[in-house]
């Protein structure tokens, strides 16, 4: 039987490492504590929810969850008391933006000055599969991602299971963590 032709997890590289790589750029300077998690996790977002729905409507893969509005709605909420928290998942939504290079597709971000309606789904899977095989910025982007990853993993330490664990745990490294690596850096 044949299996059933699935997006491969190539792209998430790319969504995941430049994602993180901005949020690290702007954490740099700021007093801010970053929550790298909601980052990556706002990363990855509109995929999460727009991939099944795609399917599951018929339509293209980029719909309500590419857009501005659901952006904005997004940053929106997170000025709610309690929710601020969701500005991270907001930025990481924006990488995914840009990452998508959603102003070629002005339909889709600017939802719905287009119209109500999305496109049915133009792209079948082996089309996708093709794109990712040989489109060289894709792949560019995959391996930026990848190494952006790798960096992040290194310059913050988290080679350790401790190191790991306390960044799956707070989104950040604690202090101690973090100035035994400034020393080291
Ligand atoms: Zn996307």
């Amino acid at each position: 039987m044949r299996r059933r032709p699935f997006r491969p997890p190539v792209f998430l590289l790319a969504h995941l490492g430049i994602g993180l790589g901005l949020a690290w750029l702007l954490a740099w300077k700021s007093p801010a504590r970053f929550d790298y998690r909601l980052v990556l996790f706002g990363a990855i977002l509109p995929d999460l929810i727009d991939k099944p729905l795609g399917y599951a409507l018929g339509l293209e893969t980029r719909i309500w969850s590419h857009t501005f509005v659901f952006l904005f709605v997004l940053l929106a909420v997170s000025f709610a008391p309690r929710l601020w928290m969701l500005r991270f998942v907001g930025f990481g939504v924006a990488t995914h933006l840009l990452v998508d290079r959603i102003w070629e597709m002005p339909w889709v971000v600017l939802y719905p000055a287009y119209g109500w309606s999305f496109h049915p789904a133009s792209l079948d899977a082996e089309r996708w599969i093709e794109t990712l095989l040989h489109d060289p910025l894709v792949q560019a982007g995959e391996v930026v991602g990848a190494l952006i990853l790798i960096v992040f993993a290194w310059r913050k330490g988290l080679g350790s299971w401790t190191a790991l664990r306390a960044f799956l745990r707070y989104g950040t490294l604690p202090p101690g963590i973090r100035q035994i690596n400034l020393k080291q850096g």
